[in-house]
């Protein structure tokens, strides 16, 4: 950018003096006007040859040095010189734009650092993944992402490989076979030898998602890839016609007339304004997203954002904090110490609030050696080997599937269940809190029009339905496992306005599948599972729901100034054009013109960028 400045300034410096002084000899005019033109233009047109040999011939490159060189042929220097400036400028205040969304975007992931749990002495200590060394080990939980690259030395799982494959294909692996940085570990917990430096295997992936995050293309910017493929020749065959013909048929007509006609047709055809401001409007959308802390990895994400009719939360970390408080411990022959010790080693390797929020209550030293076997099974608790023994750690249903005899607990709360060898030994209790702004968003979702707010969960049913009635959600689906969740999510799908978008926001291992299923899959960045933060295709790094409300403010903010841009240039574009074929307007309207109207477009798209913190 500060190139492309400086030779800016440089050209505008030249040409400046050649207009001013008006040397007596026309040659250092000239000359000067050629060297300012070339310091401003020869990248242009490069490119231009460069993409004729690459097939792509009908760019704006190409238009730009046809028109300027052909502004050359007829003698107008100065106004060659300032079409190719003007240009210039205009692509400055581009890439100005682009680069304050991408840095408001890389600065979002520095919110969500990379950990590596590395593994040392029979103990795990969460550190930044580049000051892991080769022949390191670390542990894996299930719903982490692989933060180095490396082979399994002890355990089995599941990956999904949408990081590298783009297919979210489950892959099985085991003991001595290589994983790969970027996959997701799905339920198991698997020790890794390291083989990779962070830096080799994981910062260039982390700059692709920032370079990538605007690549998937909105239904209005396909549009105009496609408008420029036949507008653009089109115009060039209007502009030969223009030129050849009526000084053949008319009488009086030049030819130096009509060619100027021509080029200049063909410099204010160019449909930059549409071709920068389109997508420039959707990356500065991108990057006003990121100042209120919110990722979207795509502009159709945020266009889809503005057709929002049903929005579908999960539960637990995302309406409530996921910060459980301990109420109670009933255990059956057994100490209450004992039990909460059990449980406490049970959720060691969770990440799920649940066992956050256990280990924190337990408070003491956790022997990991004693733990093996650890399963994870999303939606309904842990299957793990403590001390050689088999422990069983979850809901009703998990106690259903596994046969325990156990009583039913009449407590309110979320109530975690304990078998040890297959023999019920009691419960806890414990209780969440509804997140500060839960209500608040649900009643601005309704007055923004949105149709309808359901909730989901894989807890029970009073504290669901109680959470439910406390924050005014309209409808609520209890007790369901994750493929209950999708069944749910495709029945609402099916019947849902063929416009209207369901947004689904999640936080679990478990959502993962329903976020990638939804319209839009919304995560939370900071307490949400790296699985669920992978498959949304928005992430709100703050944690709070009312944060959708903004983006979706947003998002209808952006679609109204792309609207306005194409409006505005296609209205100007063709009154410039008709006057041009006509010889009413002049090369230096036309030049102005365009790039008056790419700027105003610029300026109007990066209104969407300024949002307040
Ligand atoms: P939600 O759908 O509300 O976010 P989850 O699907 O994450 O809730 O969990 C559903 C239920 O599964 C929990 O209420 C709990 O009973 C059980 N569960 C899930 N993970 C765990 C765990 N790590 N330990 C114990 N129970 C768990
Ligand atoms: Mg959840």
């Amino acid at each position: 950018m500060r190139k492309k400045g400086i030779k800016i300034i440089l050209s505008l410096v030249l040409f400046i003096i050649a207009i001013i002084i008006q040397f007596k000899n026309e040659y250092v005019n000239n000359i000067i006007f050629v060297i300012s033109y070339i310091i401003v233009g020869f990248e242009i047109l490069k490119k231009a040859v460069r993409n004729i040999f690459r097939g792509k011939v009908f760019d704006e490159n190409f238009l730009m040095s046809v028109a300027t060189l052909g502004a050359f042929v007829i003698g107008e220097l100065p106004e060659a010189v300032a079409v190719m400036l003007f240009y210039q400028i205009g692509e400055l205040f581009q890439s100005y734009a682009v680069d304050k969304s991408r840095k408001s975007i890389a600065s979002l992931m520095d919110i969500r650092p990379d950990y590596a749990n590395l593994y040392k002495n029979d103990k795990i200590e969460k550190i930044s993944p580049d000051e892991v060394k080769i022949g390191d080990i670390i542990i894996v939980k299930p719903g982490e992402k692989v933060p180095l690259d490396g082979y399994i030395i002890e355990g089995r799982t599941t990956l999904d490989t949408k990081a590298l494959t783009g297919e979210s294909l489950p892959k099985e692996i085991k003991e001595g076979e290589e994983v790969v940085s970027g996959c997701i570990n799905l339920d198991r917990v698997i020790k890794i030898n390291v083989t990779k430096e962070y830096g080799e295997s994981t910062v260039s992936k982390i700059l692709d998602l920032v370079e990538n995050a605007s690549s998937k293309k909105s239904k209005s910017e396909n549009f105009i890839t496609k408008f420029a493929k036949y507008y653009t020749p089109i115009v060039v065959v209007i502009a030969l016609i223009l030129a050849i013909f009526p000084p053949l048929i008319i009488k009086g007509a030049t030819f130096s007339d009509w060619v100027y006609r021509a080029l200049s047709f063909l410099v204010v055809s160019c449909p930059c304004a549409l071709v920068i401001s389109i997508p420039l409007s959707f990356f500065g959308g991108i990057g006003g997203a990121s100042k209120m802390g919110v990722l979207v990895k795509g502009s159709n994400y945020l266009e889809a954002l503005a057709n929002t009719e049903i929005t579908v939360f999960d539960k637990t970390g995302t309406l409530t904090k996921g910060v459980f408080e301990l109420q109670k411990i009933n255990a059956i022959d057994i100490s209450e110490e004992k039990l909460l010790k059990i449980v406490a080693y049970a959720e060691n390797f969770s990440n799920h609030p649940i066992s956050k929020s256990i280990k924190k209550a337990y408070n003491k030293p956790i022997e990991e050696s004693q733990i093996k076997d650890y399963q994870e099974i999303s939606g309904l608790g842990i299957s793990v080997k403590i001390d050689e023994k088999n422990v069983l750690v979850g809901n009703e249903k998990l106690m259903q599937k596994e046969q325990i005899d156990f009583e039913k607990s009449i407590d309110i709360g979320t109530i975690l269940y304990v078998a040890i060898q297959g023999k019920y030994v009691g419960y806890i209790l414990i209780s969440d809190k509804i997140k500060d702004d839960s209500k608040y968003t649900i009643e601005q979702l309704k007055k923004n029009n949105i149709k309808q707010t359901i909730m989901l969960t894989g807890d029970r049913k009073d504290v669901g339905e109680n959470v439910a009635k406390q924050i005014g959600i309209d409808k609520v689906y209890t007790e369901l496992l994750p493929d209950g969740k999708v069944q749910k999510i495709e029945e609402l799908l099916k019947n849902k306005s063929e416009k209207g978008k369901l947004a689904f926001i999640g936080d679990g291992i478990n959502d993962a599948p329903v976020l990638a299923l939804a319209d839009i899959g919304i995560a939370m960045g900071g307490l949400g599972a790296d699985s669920a933060i992978e498959a949304a295709d928005i992430v709100i790094m703050t944690d709070e729901p009312s944060k959708i409300i903004n983006a979706i403010k947003l998002s209808k903010k952006t679609m109204r100034i792309v609207k306005q841009n194409i409006v505005f240039a296609i209205f100007i574009k063709i009154a410039v054009l008709i006057l041009t074929a006509f010889g009413l307007s002049t090369m230096w309207e036309a030049v102005f013109a365009d790039v008056g109207v790419s700027i105003i477009a610029i300026i109007n798209a990066l209104r969407v960028l300024r949002v307040k913190k």
